[in-house]
């Protein structure tokens, strides 16, 4: 394409609330075959909203305070959650710790706390009574996120989050596909909960449960079976895939760090911008008129 083409369509971009790192950038978009699809805050809002408690009832105040004295220092959706779901003061936690992926530790009133997902649990070699081990089957059974809080040697309850899928999500997958693209779903979360919203939005592939140093490993790998990936996210826990991506797309509602790492920025964060994009770059480079 020529010069004047490109910047004719780095213009149109902007117009559609698609900003474009540089014009050659609308090159690599014409060429993706796969679109690695993060759920968290970008097939979903990543809203999340804290939808249960189970716990000895004598203990239930006490799994939100120190879940929300320790997620008062976490970025995550899932934090934020946390933290609006519990009302009364929140003590300050101590020696904070941010496992990525996994979730949080550190001490709320001296004690050893963790917060997160049931492999964090595990790894800290703490039992998870039968109780809570069946809230946790049921809350993924019912795609939801179980988050475990434990203190002093022993998970005490769970959290069941919950998120929702953005209303447009469906048609962009719809859309992805009308144009060739193969869409996956890719998430740190149980999968369960990713195989529904999977479900939602018509998405058949699903990689779940991947921690995010593990989400660049697997974009390399569909690149090294020769496909051409877009990598659409909101930069928590997924920069480094954004950037290892053929081509990055940040979610305009996402973090600096995602537009950083990415070559296109969606402003509104509505997911049919992927699906605009494509169809921009096909268009400039006259693939379609
Ligand atoms: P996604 O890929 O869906 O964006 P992440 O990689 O950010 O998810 O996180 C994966 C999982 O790790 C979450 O679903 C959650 O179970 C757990 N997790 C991560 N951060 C936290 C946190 N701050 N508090 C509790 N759980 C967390
Ligand atoms: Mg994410």
């Amino acid at each position: 394409a020529t010069p004047t083409a490109l910047m004719v369509g780095t213009g149109r971009g902007a117009q559609l609330g698609i900003l474009i790192r540089g014009p050659e950038v609308l090159e690599s978009t014409r060429v993706v075959d796969t679109v690695v699809l993060d759920k968290t805050g970008t097939v979903t809002t990543g809203e999340m909203t804290l939808v249960a408690t189970v716990a000895d009832g004598t203990i239930e105040e006490e799994v939100r305070r120190r879940a929300a004295a320790l997620e008062g220092a976490s970025a995550h959706p899932i934090a934020r959650a946390v933290v609006a779901g519990f009302d009364g003061d929140v003590p300050a936690a101590d020696d904070f710790r941010s496992i990525d992926g996994l979730g949080v530790r550190g001490l709320v009133d001296g004690v050893e706390t963790v917060v997160g997902r049931p492999a964090l649990i595990e790894e800290a070699g703490w039992p998870l009574p039968a109780s809570l081990g069946t809230a946790v089957d049921e809350a993924q059974e019912a795609g939801r996120t179980p988050v475990v809080v434990g203190w002093d040697g022993a998970a005490r309850g769970v959290l069941v989050v919950s998120d929702t899928v953005k209303p447009t999500s469906a048609e962009a997958v719809e859309r992805l596909r009308g144009l060739g693209l193969t869409p996956v779903l890719l998430t740190g979360d149980n999968e369960r909960a990713a195989r529904a919203v999977a479900a939602q939005v018509g998405i058949a592939e699903v990689e779940a449960e991947v921690l995010p140093a593990d989400k660049v490993a697997y974009v390399r790998r569909l690149q090294d079976e020769g496909r051409v990936v877009a990598m659409v996210g909101d930069g928590v826990n997924d920069a480094a895939a954004l950037a290892q991506a053929d081509l990055g797309i940040a979610m305009g509602a996402g973090t600096d760090v995602a537009r950083e790492a990415s070559d296109l920025t969606i402003v509104s964060g509505d997911l049919r911008g992927a699906a605009d994009a494509v169809r921009l770059s096909r268009r400039t480079l006259g693939i379609i008129k």
